[in-house]
């Protein structure tokens, strides 16, 4: 019987080296094949043409590549570009390019679906799950670096994990990822330019700043009374606001870098003055600045945009107590391509 083969991109650096010289082979050459699979983005051993046909075949013997494809694509009017990936095992995920005057962010997946149940979230909605491996993170990031080249002549400038899922949730797979984005041998992208989204699990905020990482954190809050958190994301009644406050007080004195609040703002849910004084009593705490994004419907009645005077006078108070705030406004709604719309819709 033939044993399955491994995916060849499961392997670090050091294993395939130790691959190849448990072949008799130089170690080198472990490396060589690293560069092709991350750097060069290959998906076929045979283009490896600094192998010798012997290793070529010695590798295709043992392994495979596992790859994402763009199943389709959709072009936003505003040039945002939404992909669905398909996985190898068939599943699909979101990715967009989210392109302005001056930068190309890609908004990237971390699970299939996602583990969390936020009540305004269209991905909450689908039932199957598993997680993103680093690779099928990676590789998303990939595929809209090209896009960028190809249609705004320019790479990639950001990434934010802010596509389907709860980065945290996965959390060693999206640390992995970031790694090879970051590192010479993959897309060599300063970690600057990276943010990753959570809706808020502490723990997981802890250990990630122990780690002192040099990417960006944004914390989807929506609101800064509990009743009405619990309300709006359930599973925050694991993670209370001040456990959250103070994993996030824990972050900035491991990384010195503030924290980003995004945050919807809801006709009749979050739209009073007792929601922005508790905000900015928040907002307060820790060192931070606001985001406010706009609702994109999802087809749930219950959710409506707040009044653009609710909005202005949740800018106007967080300037008031100097407190960092910009109203963001959605790009690719005419595909399902904004914050919260990403839901495997065929099209
Ligand atoms: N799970 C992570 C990563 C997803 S990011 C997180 O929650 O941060 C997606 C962002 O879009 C989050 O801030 C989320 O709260 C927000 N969002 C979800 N549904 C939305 C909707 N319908 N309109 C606007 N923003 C939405």
């Amino acid at each position: 019987m033939e044993l399955a083969r491994r995916d060849v991109r499961a392997l670090s650096l050091d294993e395939l080296r130790s691959f190849f010289t448990s072949h008799s082979a130089p170690a080198f050459k472990g490396k060589q094949v690293y560069e092709w699979l991350w750097s060069k983005g290959a998906h076929d051993f045979d283009v490896m043409t600094n192998l010798s046909k012997e290793h070529r075949t010695l590798l295709q013997d043992n392994f495979v590549i596992n790859h994402i494809a763009v199943d389709h694509l959709q072009r936003s009017t505003d040039g945002t570009v939404k992909n669905a990936i398909r996985l190898h095992d068939g599943l699909l995920v979101e990715s967009v390019l989210i392109p302005t005057e001056t930068r190309s962010t890609a908004c990237v997946s971390s699970q299939v679906g996602c583990s969390l149940d936020c009540t305004f979230c269209a991905t909450a909605q689908l039932k199957r799950m598993r997680n993103l491996n680093p690779d099928e993170i990676y590789d998303q990031v990939v595929v809209i670096d090209r896009q960028s080249q190809l249609y705004f002549n320019r790479p990639l400038s950001n990434i934010v994990f802010m596509g389907m899922g709860e980065p945290l949730m996965n959390y060693k797979n999206t640390i992995a990822a970031i790694q090879k984005i970051t590192s010479p041998e993959g897309l060599g992208m300063s970690p600057k330019r990276i943010t990753v989204s959570t809706s808020g699990v502490t723990k997981i905020i802890r250990e990630m700043a122990d780690q002192k990482p040099k990417f960006k954190l944004a914390v989807s809050l929506h609101s800064a009374i509990e009743q009405t958190r619990n309300k709006l994301m359930p599973f925050t009644k694991k993670f209370p606001l001040d456990k959250l406050l103070e994993s996030l007080q824990y972050w900035y004195a491991q990384t010195k870098s503030r924290v980003t609040f995004e945050y919807v703002v809801w006709a009749g849910i979050n739209d009073q003055q007792e929601d922005v004084d508790a905000l900015v009593a928040y907002c307060k705490k820790v060192p931070s600045k606001v985001n406010l994004i706009e609702y994109n419907a999802i087809g749930d009645d219950d959710f409506v945009q707040a009044s653009p005077e609710a909005i202005s006078n949740y800018t106007s108070e967080l300037e008031r107590h100097r407190i960092a705030v910009t109203v963001r406004r959605s790009r690719g709604k005419d595909i399902d391509a904004a914050c919260g719309q990403l839901a495997n819709k065929e099209s």
